[in-house]
């Protein structure tokens, strides 16, 4: 079977059980040459296993060359893979699909990998960051290309393969990319499949992956239930949950900037981003301010009664809570805006408008661009609601201040990994800010920001009473 008849084939057989709407898992099948797709855990397990022997034989400057030849595919691919991600998962917008895929040169290579030694009347000793080996991986729909690219980068950098349960709703645009790029680093380094993904993707997987025991390192990225799930297995789990990053707006902030960066940071990719600016608190004295701030910078008000249109009809009750509705997820704008009932012009990247603390889109994780301003008495009760509806993910938070009190206050209490101020979320991942991009956040397990680092083990060597040469 070539490739491309073998990518056609899974993608059919996948878009035949999602019209069929039957998430059973296909009869696995063996699959001769593969390009890194599988129907089986095992089989993938064991392809995973071989290619990490392999990298691992091949060296430093072969992982530095793979990191580069995946970022040259994201960059040259970026428009196509972003429209087929759009095409399939149907949630964000076009350009900043293909923004994404060219944040992916900003991930951190071998460069970030680093070996501390220590010399001194005893010896020596080195302190090597060596590979897991093969790393089982959970990938979400809101960004399904970027994020197994950016762990890939991150951990083939470190040494390690990749075993992938992708979201079932993005696995067609993953498995292309995957394939595309384990055919290319075969032909140009002659490791076979390092970055191998289930074709069909189920719950049933996943747990197989999360229970194989030859995967001794998970990373999960995606929502409250995958979260829990992975902070419970015993095994070393690197979880990137979910977020709901409050907006502080005190007295003595720039409103405009603070206006345009809560539009770029809530609008990225129709808010889907889990660090993107959800609901925003503002100190009453300045709110008037602030509102018109948003306006001039382009967002468009909804009416009180335009926000409780869309509050019914974009946010459902199930079971005992609030949820963001499917049809709502990610869209755009004008269909935001028409559930509200007014048309919208062109160009508009962000609705918003005023709701009190109840309004279920304040502590729900919409992932939509409509983001709810809250009125606050001072900066002591914003901080208050912010730290209420961030639930302790700690995740994401966001002041606009130039009171260097509130900003520490505020810094202390959140105790979030990101922290921005006077500026887009996206800052924490150097959009227009200093840091570098992951599209994997660890918040609960604690290592932030993933970079090739957190994707080893620590291994010292000691010499005694040789070796040392001063
Ligand atoms: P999701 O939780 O619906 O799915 C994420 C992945 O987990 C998918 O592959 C899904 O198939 C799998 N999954 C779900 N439940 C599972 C279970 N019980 N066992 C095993 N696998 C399971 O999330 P999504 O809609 O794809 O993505 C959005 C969510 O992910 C948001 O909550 C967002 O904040 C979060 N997210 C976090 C980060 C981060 O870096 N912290 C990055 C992106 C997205």
């Amino acid at each position: 079977m070539d490739d491309k008849t073998l990518i056609s084939n899974v993608v059919a057989q996948v878009l035949s059980r999602m019209a069929a709407g039957n998430n059973s898992p296909v009869a696995p099948k063996p699959v001769a040459s593969s390009n890194g797709l599988f129907d089986n855990v095992d089989l993938a397990v064991e392809q995973a296993t071989q290619a990490q022997r392999q990298l691992a034989a091949a060296g430093m400057d072969v992982r530095d060359g793979i990191c580069k030849l995946l970022k040259k595919m994201a960059s040259d691919n970026a428009p196509e893979w972003g429209r087929i991600e759009l095409e399939e998962t149907k949630v964000g917008r076009l350009d900043h699909k293909i923004a994404k895929l060219g944040l992916l040169q900003g991930v951190p290579g071998v460069e970030f990998l680093k070996t501390a030694s220590k010399s001194g009347d005893r010896g020596i000793c080195l302190d090597e960051m060596a590979p897991w080996g093969v790393i089982g991986v959970i990938t979400p729909v809101t960004h399904s290309i970027p994020t197994m690219t950016a762990n890939a980068i991150s951990m083939i950098a470190a040494g390690n393969s990749l075993v992938i349960n992708p979201h079932p709703s993005g696995v067609n645009c993953l498995c292309l990319a995957a394939a595309e790029y384990n055919k290319a680093i075969k032909a140009e380094f002659g490791i076979d499949s390092l970055i191998n993904a289930i074709h069909t993707p189920t719950l049933e997987s996943a747990d197989q992956i999360f229970n194989h025991p030859r995967i001794p390192m998970l990373v999960v990225t995606g929502g409250p239930g995958v979260a829990r799930a992975a902070m419970q297995t015993p095994k070393r789990a690197v979880v990137a949950g979910p977020g709901n990053p409050p907006v502080v707006v005190d007295e003595t902030a720039d409103f405009n900037n603070a206006a345009k960066s809560i539009i770029f940071g809530g609008g990225f990719d129709n808010n889907l981003l889990c660090i993107g600016e959800k609901e925003v608190f503002v100190v009453d004295s300045v709110f008037d301010q602030m509102m018109a701030a948003m306006r001039n910078a382009g967002a468009v008000e909804l009416s009180a009664v335009g926000v409780e249109k869309l509050t019914k009809a974009a946010i459902t009750w199930q079971d005992d809570h609030f949820v963001a509705g499917k049809d709502f997820i990610g869209k755009d704008p004008s269909v935001l805006a028409a559930a509200a009932g007014i048309n919208l012009r062109e160009g508009v990247d962000l609705l918003f408008g005023e709701t009190d603390e109840s309004n279920p889109f304040v502590p729900v994780e919409q992932m939509m661009p409509f983001v709810p301003f809250v009125r606050v008495r001072d900066f002591d009760q914003a901080l208050e609601m912010a730290l209420k509806h961030e639930h302790g993910f700690g995740h994401t938070a966001i002041i606009h201040s130039n009171n260097l009190a509130n900003i520490t206050r505020m810094g202390q209490a959140v105790n979030t990994t990101l922290y921005a101020v006077n500026g887009p979320s996206a800052a924490c991942l150097g959009v227009d800010g200093e840091g570098y991009p992951s599209f994997s956040i660890a918040t609960p397990s604690g290592e932030g920001v993933t970079t090739p680092m957190t994707f080893t083990r620590f291994r010292r060597m000691t010499v005694t009473n040789s070796l040392r040469i001063v």
